[in-house]
């Protein structure tokens, strides 16, 4: 065979051999296209989840009533208290007519009542009838809402000799006895003490009763632990109005007239110190208010 021819046939076999060669490549290509793509990482399987409660509806409370504010204790207009002394089993000293100091001191306290009544004051009465009430129940009954003063009726009795009109009072008050009248008054929450205004309380009754009397006037003593007036947290004082045991004053107690004038000056001497303190009328309206009898 001539070597050209031999060369073609060598070209035609490598051609063949590159066209099997690159047929295999196709057919692996083929093959390749053909593989299963590798199955993905399993996943977990999702829980199956719970059921969904719905909550019941839960009814929105009931809205509690409001409270009322405590409405604040509304105390009447300070008033004047009169104490006529002694009563019941308790007479007083004993006069030479044989009367006791407990019907004129009554007497008198009834008849300043209605003469302060009369003009405008409201008063109360520690006792408006023969009853016994004891000398700490007095004060405790001024004590329990404010008051403008107290002022304790009695008669004097001593030597024949003796006459005269007197009258006391007490002071310095006991701050610490003070402050426990106050709190079991229920006065404690703010409220000031009231002034001690005793002593010239006395000074104006005791001039203006021995005025309108023509008694002799005795004067105003201090007494400190003399039991109402050392006791009342307003001002107190206690008037002696006359001496039972002189003779001249035994008799002006037992006349109606002359009593008339006590109560004038008694009346005068408290309206008075009022006045001074700037209290009127028109803020205490009248209106009795005493401690029911036994
Ligand atoms: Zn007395």
């Amino acid at each position: 065979m001539p070597t050209r021819t031999l060369h073609a046939q060598s070209r035609v076999a490598l051609f063949f051999t590159a066209a099997a060669a690159l047929a295999l490549c196709i057919h692996q290509a083929a093959t390749f296209k053909n593989i299963h793509p590798l199955p993905s990482p399993s996943l977990p399987s999702p829980t199956p989840s719970a059921p969904i409660i719905t909550p019941t509806p839960t009814p929105p409370a009931p809205t509690p009533p409001p409270i009322p504010p405590t409405p604040a204790p509304v105390l009447p207009p300070p008033d004047i208290v009169i104490d006529p002394g002694h009563g019941g089993t308790d007479p007083g000293r004993l006069g030479k007519d044989g009367q006791h100091e407990k019907k004129w001191a009554l007497a008198v306290g009834q008849a300043l009542a209605t003469q302060l009544r009369a003009s405008g004051w409201k008063v109360s009465l520690t006792r408006d009838a023969d009853t016994f009430i004891s000398l700490l129940d007095r004060s405790t009954f001024a004590n329990q809402r404010p008051r403008l003063l107290l002022v304790s009726i009695h008669f004097n009795s001593g030597e024949s000799a003796a006459s005269g009109l007197e009258t006391y009072f007490s002071w310095p008050r006991q701050p610490e006895l003070m402050a426990k009248l106050h709190a079991a008054a229920g006065l404690s929450a703010g409220a000031p003490l009231p002034p001690d205004d005793s002593a010239a309380l006395a000074a104006s009754i005791q001039q203006a009763a021995c005025a309108a009397t023509g008694s002799r006037n005795r004067g105003t003593h201090n007494r400190p632990n003399l039991s109402v007036t050392s006791r009342t947290l307003a001002p107190a004082v206690l008037v002696e109005c006359g001496f039972l045991t002189h003779p001249d004053e035994a008799d002006n107690i037992r006349s109606s007239s002359w009593r008339a004038k006590l109560v004038k000056g008694l009346a005068s001497g408290i309206t008075s110190w009022l006045a001074a303190s700037g209290k009127s009328p028109s803020s205490s309206p009248p209106s009795p208010d005493n401690i029911p009898g036994p």
